[in-house]
């Protein structure tokens, strides 16, 4: 299937805020915030670059319009302090091999040293800075620490989505100090987790998994008003089949949840919401690779045992509902799909998904993880490259890094 199947979907100027291509950028140094928290082996080599890969249109406009281009990213949790493990330095050489163009790096992300190589860059030059959790300011969001850096440059382009829920002084502290614009990932991810959810194409239909109904309370409330259908799985799921007075054995319960279920239930009757839980669950008594399994429908999950994936007749039932769909958002696996037992509702939901003749939105890192894993991934019309940024848009609320540019002139 294509990957948006030809369905249009307009939605004007969503983000609402200036982009990297408002502003006169040629001759000027750009400190562009990306997001270049990606994973490395013992051996510190890079597993997964696509968060690299994914700045690169703003990266390359910066370059080919002749700016200085300096990058500043987190990595990891070095606590504040300066931790080797935690030097940005094998992504500046994988970020050299995937511009095919000479990157320097600097050791840290402020001070006269830094100011200095800046002050040598030539139009075009690109230079990524030490990892900015070094220093604890960045966390805390301090002035002086947002205004050291912004010494360094002209304008500030933000396009570290992933970071994008945080209020540090890379993201926010330092737009009060340089004028302030997203770059081009940051505003296709606010089009589609913001602009599309809000004005979808119909039937829109939501699916959601993962492990806990109060990590995805604010994206259910929010999304309720929105979609036509609602499918839950994962463990999240036997929290709703319990308020539905199912037994459900030694699933994972949220006890103090269920009384948001039960008004979930109802509310989402009341908008006529379709909404769909398992119908039959992967049980085990152990969550082990070598664990004996058993597949039961929702009325048989038996004491001693947990429900640890959606079942065949679930996956059938699901897919037939999201096979008239429109638009998709998937956020959350079906299952412990990191275990191959219990991983084939998750899969065969990637496929469903991917199959769908919709515009497909994929959020949060384990289902960005899954439709991979599923190889179906270029088949998504969207891929999020933010968890925690991608819920907190669902659930309807502003990010602060966004926030916090420079407004669109009219
Ligand atoms: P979350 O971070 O809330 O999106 O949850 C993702 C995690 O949920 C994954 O690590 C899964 O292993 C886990 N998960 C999914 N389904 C279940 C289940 N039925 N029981 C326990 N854990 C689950």
């Amino acid at each position: 299937m294509a990957r948006n199947n030809g369905i249009s979907h307009e939605v004007g100027d969503i983000l609402g805020k200036m982009t990297i291509d408002d502003l006169p950028i040629k001759g000027k140094r750009v400190f562009i915030r990306v997001d270049f928290n990606v994973p490395l082996d013992a051996n510190m080599v890079i597993t997964d670059d696509r968060r690299i890969r994914s700045a690169l249109p703003t990266i390359n406009y910066a370059i080919d319009e002749g700016a200085k281009v300096i990058l500043a990213s987190h990595f990891g949790r070095p606590k504040g302090k300066v931790d080797p493990r935690y030097s940005l330095a094998p992504v500046a050489k994988r970020l050299q091999r995937l511009l095919n163009k000479e990157v320097y790096f600097a050791p840290d992300c402020i001070g006269s040293q830094v100011e200095n190589m800046v002050s040598k860059m030539k139009e075009g030059d690109v230079l990524l800075l030490e990892n900015l959790r070094f220093h604890p300011e960045e966390e805390q969001n301090d002035a002086v620490f947002a205004k050291s850096m912004s010494k360094l440059a002209d304008f500030f382009i933000n396009d570290a989505f992933g970071a994008a829920h945080r209020a540090h002084a890379s993201t926010v502290g330092i737009t009060k100090f340089l004028p302030s614009a997203a770059g081009f990932l940051m505003k296709k991810e606010i089009e589609y987790l913001k602009g599309v959810v809000e004005n979808p194409v119909r039937p829109f239909v939501a699916i959601l998994g993962g492990s806990k109904v109060s990590g995805k309370i604010g994206v259910l409330q929010h999304l309720a008003d929105k979609v036509d259908k609602v499918i839950i799985g994962g463990g999240m799921a036997y929290t709703f089949i319990k308020a539905m007075d199912y037994e459900v054995g030694d699933s994972l319960l949220e006890t103090d949840m269920l009384d948001f279920a039960k008004e979930t239930i109802d509310n989402l009757k009341k908008k006529n919401v379709k909404f769909y839980i398992p119908v039959d669950s992967v049980i085990a008594q152990t969550i082990e690779p070598a664990a004996e399994t058993k597949i039961v429908t929702t009325q048989e999950i038996p004491k001693g045992w947990k429900a640890l994936d959606i079942g065949p007749a679930s996956v059938k039932l699901f897919s037939e509902a999201i096979q008239d769909a429109k638009t998709i958002i998937w956020n959350g696996p079906m299952g412990v799909f990191e275990i191959d037992a219990f991983s084939r509702g998750t899969y065969a939901i990637a496929h469903s998904v991917a199959d769908a003749y919709a515009l497909t939105i994929v959020g949060g890192g384990d289902t960005d993880y899954a439709v991979h894993k599923a190889g179906v991934s270029d088949t998504i019309t969207f891929i999020s490259t933010g968890g925690g940024a991608s819920l907190q848009l669902l659930e309807g609320k502003d990010l602060p890094g966004i926030s916090a540019l420079s407004d669109k002139k009219e």
